[in-house]
């Protein structure tokens, strides 16, 4: 069989904490976009979020390595954790390259919300061009009729995304539920695995916090 360029995913998020809707679109690009492995990469400060409720980086870590340890093809990255400050995917992407160094082939994972806000995003022209994207579904963000214009991006870019569309299944499970599920005091079983609930409870995350809005 003739020697592929690997193909690398990476997934950004705050993931705080990782859901299962996180693990279903990375399983479900995985296959669908023939990727050998999916690197999940937890920001340290996330340009486009408060960090009012943010766990601390190392528990949020950890929560992903407990989460993608039993699957071969996923792994957890520490790289925007360890460089600090707001974590913009434009250098990540950046930085691996380098890294990896060795011809590989990335894909930037994002959710149908993030593509919404992408005119926000740092340098986008800039990671269009380091990148392919890969787009999953999100319920309450249809990815059917979206423009250039819609999303404030020029046409080639937009191209690139529209390109990466990619029909994944739509859980509707935000972290934000989670954090608050957790803070009444409800279940969340199932919502994430079963290693990462033991942790949030060990840890006594996301007790102490109000409830916010599950609205954005
Ligand atoms: P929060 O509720 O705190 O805003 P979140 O559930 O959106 O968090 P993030 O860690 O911010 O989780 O998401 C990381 C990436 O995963 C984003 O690109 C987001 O669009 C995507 N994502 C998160 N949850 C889902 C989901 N249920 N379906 C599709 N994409 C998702």
């Amino acid at each position: 069989m003739g020697k592929r360029a690997k193909r690398i995913g990476i997934f950004g998020g705050t993931f705080n904490p990782i859901h299962i809707g996180h693990l279903i679109i990375a399983t479900a690009v995985l296959e669908e976009k023939h990727l050998d492995e999916v690197l999940f990469v937890p920001c340290a400060l996330p340009p486009h979020k408060g960090s009012g409720e943010l766990a601390p980086g190392g528990d949020r870590l950890r929560m992903v390595e407990l989460a993608v340890s039993s699957n071969p093809g996923f792994r957890a990255s520490d790289i925007e954790l360890k460089r600090g400050g707001r974590s913009y995917s434009v250098k990540t992407i950046e930085e691996l390259k380098r890294r990896f160094n060795r011809g590989e082939e990335f894909y930037f994972i994002v959710g149908a919300d993030s593509l919404h806000e992408i005119s926000t995003w740092k340098d986008v022209e800039r990671l269009s061009g380091l990148c392919d994207f890969i787009i999953a579904a999100r319920s309450g963000y249809p990815l059917r009729g979206l423009s250039a214009e819609s999303l404030s991006v020029g046409k080639e870019v937009f191209r690139r995304l529209a390109a990466g569309i990619v029909e994944t299944p739509v859980i509707d499970i935000s972290s934000t539920e989670i954090r608050n599920r957790v803070g009444e005091g409800k279940c969340i079983d199932y919502m994430v695995p079963e290693a990462v609930a033991e942790y949030i409870s060990r840890k006594g995350l996301y007790q102490k916090y109000e409830k916010k809005s599950d609205a954005g």
